[in-house]
């Protein structure tokens, strides 16, 4: 392997912007690391370089661990966004910088350079000034001295950034050949995922410091594993559907499918994913050969360069919930993406208005629920703690988010709370609705519950203890229960009480999907009762390692503490 990367730890202001990311890139493999802007790719490349410092894990290049040495002994050539030429040197006096610093010989400084320009494609621009360039010229200048000292891995930060479409194009195929001729391991950053899907041997796909999903690019499209990576790579029409014995239902209709192997527990709720391309659309219900969602009315079509859009709407699969493209508000249909190609279009042309048969031609079943909340308020400022810190987690873990207002009387009242809300919690979720509740909390959480299931509800810490009503809100539904006291930053670190035992195993797995969201650590406590012997430690610290191990296995980093004494008394940690 030329780049290996454990563990990965980077934290600004005690929250992790990188959190433990590990990839391996081979000998001559181009590595693309692919996220929205903010998510943790500049942090990793440059802890990569050596020029941010890294909290904790480990860098290996072929094989050597660089984590402790400065980015000028780690053989690696790096390109930034902005062009960070030296504004006073010609391009030859740039290419040549690098090999000057490390006292390379003239003449062979003549020749390096000389290779680099023809390598590049700026042969006869040695004279010229930064200023007398392109931005493509520029990049490419750059490209060049970055791989002037021979470099054993080459990393680029977003280099064609801030390029127009056309230059870009042909950067990349630049920056391609030349990867292929050197064969130099190279780890290249970009939020477009065009760019990503024509350079890339592998991609890494990043959200909030954490490297969600590695694959080969027509892989990680087909067969995404998480709600992200299946939205964010293109257009996706995303719903929940039923695990069947033998593949996956959307409302009436069944899918078989080879990939559910292991995914256990029919009737449980499965993300069902099918890309635009995988929708057949035809006048009749007989010249469908593929299972049947239903009769649609074209909403919208749009030509984009060499296929057709179709945006359909269906009446509901009834049991199926509809993530992606969202169902349109206050409507009784869902919504589908389609595509088709041009020969396609021609031969059936349809317009907004007229109505389609359509059927699927392959879905996807993805292995990890997404998480969905319910968050509570009635305008109080408690109720606002809960919109704060209930927005923020909800924002980490990418959820599925409905905001339910109660108790203000006024609808007009109640609609502008919830729109300033929505505000307040931005974009970076599956997707937000609201809704007003005419009766009581408890009573509207029953509905919202029957209506679809929520992992978690959120609601502020009442001022005067009321129990009774905590427990009529868990009684509604299979959600679990947030309630947050103040206003509060994200927590770094989050303990989880279990006791020891079968039911703990389902709390266990729920606080690791919730956890690994919020990157922060997790201790897991149990108190043993009074009276305990030896064998009951034994078997609790059994199963406080097996609860250990599997919150590793989701991405946490968790450690185990057991008390026996009561609250204050710790025997200890393991
Ligand atoms: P990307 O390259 O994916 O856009 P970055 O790695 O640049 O993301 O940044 C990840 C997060 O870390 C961002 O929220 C950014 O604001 C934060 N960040 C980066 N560098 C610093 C720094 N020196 N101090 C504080 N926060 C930082
Ligand atoms: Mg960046």
């Amino acid at each position: 392997m030329s780049i290996v990367v454990e563990q990965l730890v980077k934290s600004y202001d005690g929250h992790p912007v990188v959190n433990q990311v590990s990839l391996r890139v081979a000998e001559g493999e181009l590595f693309v690391l692919l996220g929205p802007s903010g998510s943790g790719k500049s942090t990793v490349l440059r802890m990569i370089a050596g020029l941010t410092d890294i909290d904790s894990g480990r860098v290996l290049l072929h094989g050597r661990d660089v984590t402790g040495l400065p980015p000028q002994k780690r053989r690696v050539g790096f390109v930034f966004q902005h062009y960070a030429l030296f504004r006073h040197m010609t391009v030859a006096g740039n290419i040549e910088f690098p090999l000057r610093i490390r006292k390379v010989p003239e003449a062979d400084i003549r020749h390096r350079r000389d290779e680099l320009l023809d390598l590049v494609g700026l042969v006869g621009f040695q004279g010229r000034y930064p200023q007398q360039l392109s931005g493509g010229q520029r990049q490419r200048v750059a490209l060049a001295r970055a791989l002037a000292h021979q470099p054993d891995v080459l990393l680029l930060d977003e280099p064609f950034g801030a390029l127009d479409a056309k230059i870009r194009g042909d950067l990349r195929r630049t920056v391609r050949d030349i990867q292929r001729e050197l064969r130099i391991a190279t780890i290249f950053v970009t939020h477009d995922q065009e760019e990503a899907f024509e350079l890339a041997d592998r991609l890494g796909v990043m959200n909030f410091g954490r490297l969600l999903e590695v694959g080969p690019p027509d892989e990680l499209y087909l067969r995404p594993e998480t709600e992200f990576v299946a939205t964010f790579l293109g257009t996706a029409n995303l719903m929940v559907g039923e695990v069947t014995p033998s593949g996956v239902r959307l409302g009436p209709v069944e899918f078989p499918l080879g990939n559910m192997k292991g995914a256990a527990g029919e009737g449980r709720r499965v993300q069902v994913l099918f890309r635009p391309e995988d929708v057949a659309v035809k006048d009749s219900q007989e010249a469908l050969s593929w299972p049947l969602l239903g009769k649609a009315v074209v909403e919208e079509s749009s030509f984009v360069g060499s296929y057709e859009r179709l945006r359909l709407r269906l009446p509901p699969l009834l049991g199926t919930r509809p993530i992606a493209p969202p169902a349109p508000f206050g409507g009784d249909s869902i919504r589908i993406e389609a595509s088709r190609s041009q020969h396609q279009s021609r031969r059936y042309p349809l317009h907004p208005g007229e109505a389609a048969w359509v059927g699927v031609r392959r879905v996807h079943a993805l292995i990890h629920p997404g998480l969905s909340m319910l968050i509570l308020t009635d305008g109080t400022p408690e109720a606002q703690a809960a919109l704060d810190f209930g927005g923020q987690v909800a924002v980490r873990a990418h959820a599925r988010v409905t905001l339910l207002a109660h108790g203000f009387g006024d609808d007009s009242a109640a609609r502008q709370h919830l729109q300033e809300a929505k505000e307040a919690i931005g974009s970076g979720l599956a997707s937000i609705v609201t809704r007003i509740a005419r009766e009581g909390a408890p009573e509207a959480v029953a509905e919202e519950a029957s209506r679809e299931h929520f992992d978690l509800l959120v609601k502020g810490l009442p001022a005067r203890g009321r129990p009774e009503l905590l427990d009529r809100l868990l009684q509604t539904g299979q959600h679990n229960l947030l309630l947050v006291p103040k206003p509060r930053p994200v927590p770094a670190r989050v303990l989880v009480c279990v006791s020891v035992g079968e039911p703990a195993k389902e709390d266990v797995l729920f606080a690791a999907r919730l956890v690994r969201h919020l990157g922060a650590e997790a201790t897991i406590l149990t108190v043993l009762p009074e009276g305990r012997d030896a064998q009951d430690l034994e078997h609790a610290r059994r199963f406080l390692t097996a609860c250990m191990r599997t919150m590793w296995l989701l991405g946490v980093n968790a450690k185990t503490l057991v008390g026996g004494c009561g609250w204050r008394g710790w025997c200890g940690t393991w």
